[in-house]
């Protein structure tokens, strides 16, 4: 699956928001946020007028960006999300939340998602025993996502697990190990994704 590959502070200036896209930088003051906090670009501090459709189009960019997704499999998952029972927009969360690049940054296993998709499609990772190397893996309640024994990817995994200060609820990580749990869904309020995702599902209603 194709991703993105170009700069990606230009895309937090663009929604006006950190979405930790670079792992430890995003947490000192090197950050291009704290530095110029207004969108990239000749017109960037051109005030621009809000609409309701830029509204709920910037929310779908950002959730997108925040997760790494292109916008055909976005689409894909909103498609899916839509099918299944309940909220929508939390299924589309859901779905996101619980690929497996996203949950080796919850775990602490992983700096970025850049860093957690490159780890992934390196075979570094084993889901039940056996290994996967598709970021956007959809992990389910009871996997156990292991290190693949002797990876020489250990001493960057045991550095990013020092970034992190907590695990989700719904999550079991065992950071001397480096072994993990899937022990549930998360609920919404266990996403700290900065999206409301109500105005994403209005503009795919449209
Ligand atoms: Fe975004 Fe991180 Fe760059 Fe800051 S350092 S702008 S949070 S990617």
């Amino acid at each position: 699956m194709a991703r993105y590959t170009g700069p990606v502070c230009k895309l937090c200036r663009r929604e006006g928001e950190k979405l930790f896209l670079k792992g430890e930088r995003c947490l000192t003051d090197k950050c291009a946020i704290e530095r110029r906090n207004y969108p990239p670009g000749q017109h960037g501090r051109t005030r621009v007028r809000q609409s309701e459709y830029r509204l709920q189009l910037r929310e779908k960019q950002k959730a997108r960006r925040y997760y790494g997704v292109l916008e055909r499999q976005f689409r894909n998952y909103y498609e899916k999300a839509s099918r299944l029972p309940g909220a929508t927009g939390e299924n589309l969360l859901r779905l996101l939340e619980t690929r497996l690049d996203s949950v080796l940054v919850r775990l602490g296993f992983a700096a970025s998602r850049r860093q957690a998709r490159q780890l992934v499609r390196h075979g570094h990772w084993l889901v039940n025993g056996r290994r996967v190397d598709i970021p956007s893996y959809q992990v389910r309640p009871d996997d156990v996502i292991t290190l693949k024994p002797g990876s020489p990817a250990e001493p960057v995994v045991r550095e990013a697990t020092e970034l992190t200060s907590a695990v989700p609820a719904w999550l079991q990580a065992d950071h001397d190990g480096l072994t993990a749990k899937v022990l549930r869904w998360p609920e919404r309020d266990e996403i700290p994704a900065p999206v409301q995702e109500q105005l994403i599902v209005e503009l795919y209603s449209k």
